[in-house]
């Protein structure tokens, strides 16, 4: 397992987010881009949750699997939407059974998807403040929360979102994890927000490497995070041609980054949508080097 000297090249610390497969197809995608960014040694990687226990199946059998057969320091996210808090006592026993130690904390989204009303469980956490505090109370675990540099589409305003992950922080929180953006002077303002409010915790950007900007378009929407134009620019004309496209893209991800290295910022999560070419790209851009004994040059 890297420690975290060692996972800090030039000053930088990845770490990686991971979603369970649905699929057979999907889980030999997931466990060979598993084994090729492993070369790169993360900080720690992360399997998404599906709200609601949608994919407690197989996040469980991804987490063990990572826990067990691979270097990386797993952590598994876990909501609490729709759930009793004894449902949700039931489903860190599971984690814990697993091994996980690690949780990313989080409300999760209404039923109804973003934009319905949500409704608290009756019995359940309220929010991923409450949940924090269920967390850290069970064990000494290394918790992460969501931070949203653009806020929260439901949040009235970017106050009550710096509330509630003060609340997140101030329950035990290690560190946020931020929304993916695109908009580095969003960020900064963010985060001299967080840190007027005497917020102390790391806030990590969540960075999207983008595979596919139109349909990055539809989702972005949905998560409040904007697409600066330029980005348009950038990828114009290159629908038909992949390779171009994903030197473009890696291009983007990498110049983000050392933006935000020089403003710094030197923690970066990033969101891998279980493919590794672009994520090994970006990070060749950045000076990293893999790991000593890997092959070379796998990376697109
Ligand atoms: P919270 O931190 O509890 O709240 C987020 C914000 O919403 C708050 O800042 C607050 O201003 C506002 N808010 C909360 N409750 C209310 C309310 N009742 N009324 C008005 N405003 C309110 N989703 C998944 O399903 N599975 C995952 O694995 C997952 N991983 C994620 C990882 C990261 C790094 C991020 C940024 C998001 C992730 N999400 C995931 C999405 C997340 O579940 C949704 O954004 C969800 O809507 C909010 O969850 P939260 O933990 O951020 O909520």
């Amino acid at each position: 397992m890297s420690s975290k000297s060692e996972s800090s090249q030039n000053g930088i610390r990845i770490s990686f987010e991971f979603f369970p497969p649905k699929s057979e197809e999907a889980e030999q995608q997931l466990w060979n881009t598993v084994a090729e960014l492993s070369d790169w040694e993360p900080e720690f990687v992360s399997v998404t949750y599906g709200a609601g226990g949608s994919t407690k199946a197989p996040t469980l059998s991804a987490v063990r699997r990572m826990i067990h057969e691979t270097p990386f320091t797993t952590a598994t996210h876990l909501t609490c939407v729709g759930a009793t808090r004894e449902d949700t006592h039931r489903v860190i026993d599971e984690f814990l059974a697993a091994g996980a130690r690690r949780f990313v904390a989080l409300r999760g989204d209404p039923p109804g998807g973003v934009g319905s009303a949500y409704q608290p469980h009756p019995g359940g956490y309220a929010n991923a403040a409450e949940l924090v505090g269920a967390l850290r109370e069970r064990g000494d675990f290394d918790i992460s929360v969501s931070a949203y540099p653009e806020k929260h589409p439901e949040s009235r305003d970017t106050a009550a979102d710096i509330d509630m992950l003060k609340r997140k922080a101030d329950n035990g929180a290690n560190r946020a994890l931020t929304q993916f953006f695109f908009d580095n002077d969003a960020f900064a303002r963010y985060h001299d927000h967080v840190r007027s409010a005497g917020i102390k915790i790391p806030v990590v950007p969540g960075i999207m490497p983008i595979q596919n900007l139109t349909q990055l378009k539809r989702f972005a929407g949905a998560c409040g995070t904007s697409i600066p134009s330029r980005l348009d620019e950038r990828f114009e004309g290159l629908d038909d041609h992949p390779e171009e496209r994903a030197k473009v893209a890696a291009d983007v991800a990498a110049e983000q980054i050392q933006d935000l290295v020089r403003r710094g910022i030197h923690e970066f999560h990033l969101y891998t949508m279980n493919r590794a070419p672009l994520v090994s790209a970006v990070l060749e851009r950045l000076g990293l080097q893999r790991r000593i004994d890997a092959p070379a040059g796998a990376a697109a």
